[in-house]
């Protein structure tokens, strides 16, 4: 399995491109702005994408969904206690920027937690991550984690948002810690990093690592 990534838009959000080599099969995590330069990483890997993942349905996650489906078509996937941002909340946040607008017009597959979802013969397993947003998830593949705006490098995501909710992020955090210490974070927003770095190193994690240790 191989992973590209193309930062976008001006939120700098990570766009990711998971490829199994095996059957050249490809999805596409998070298309948040820059819909050509997602398209060229797609182009260029050579694969067939066969779905787009959404970690959340924040502006900067979805903005890209049109261009990518005007050249393939593929369906979009989402927990649906994020419809509320996908629907109406994104395009409103949107114009309070003052940002061009493309809203996606595609109806979203639900998402659930524990779902097994497939990169080609890859499985990942949809963990419902609440918090940062009503339905956020992360996808826990083979030694890693897709993770959107849960955990960064040192930080974690904002929970002053509409529909944000710091209790649950508070839990959501505590659960996605419980991963081994060597799984990679490909996160939504900054470098890649790993459970083990951010135990020891977040400040926002350190009361929970203590717990997660005992
Ligand atoms: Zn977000
Ligand atoms: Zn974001």
């Amino acid at each position: 399995m191989k992973i590209d990534v193309r930062t976008v838009g001006l939120f700098e959000e990570n766009c990711y491109l998971v490829v199994d080599e095996s059957t050249s099969r490809s999805v596409l995590v998070d298309p948040g702005d820059d819909g050509h330069r997602i398209l060229d990483m797609v182009g260029a890997s050579g694969s067939i994408l066969e779905a787009i993942w959404l970690t959340h349905a924040h502006l900067d996650h979805i903005g890209a969904i049109n261009d990518v489906r005007r050249v393939y078509p593929v369906p979009v996937y989402l927990h649906p206690m994020d419809l509320p941002f996908y629907e109406h909340l994104s395009a409103k946040a949107a114009e309070m920027y003052g940002l061009p607008w493309d809203q996606p017009v595609v109806t979203p597959l639900p998402l659930s937690d524990g779902d097994r979802v497939t990169c080609g013969i890859v499985d990942f397993t949809v963990m419902h991550v609440p918090g940062h947003a009503p339905g956020h998830v992360s996808f826990n593949g083979p030694g890693l984690s897709l993770s959107g705006d849960l955990l960064f490098q040192g930080s974690i995501g904002r929970t002053d948002l509409p529909l944000s909710d710091p209790y649950a992020m508070d839990a959501s955090l505590a659960r996605i810690v419980t991963l081994p210490e060597d799984i990679i974070i490909y996160p939504g927003h900054g470098p890649t990093t790993t459970i083990g770095a951010e135990r020891r190193a977040n400040p926002f994690l350190s009361g929970r690592a203590r717990v997660v240790k005992r």
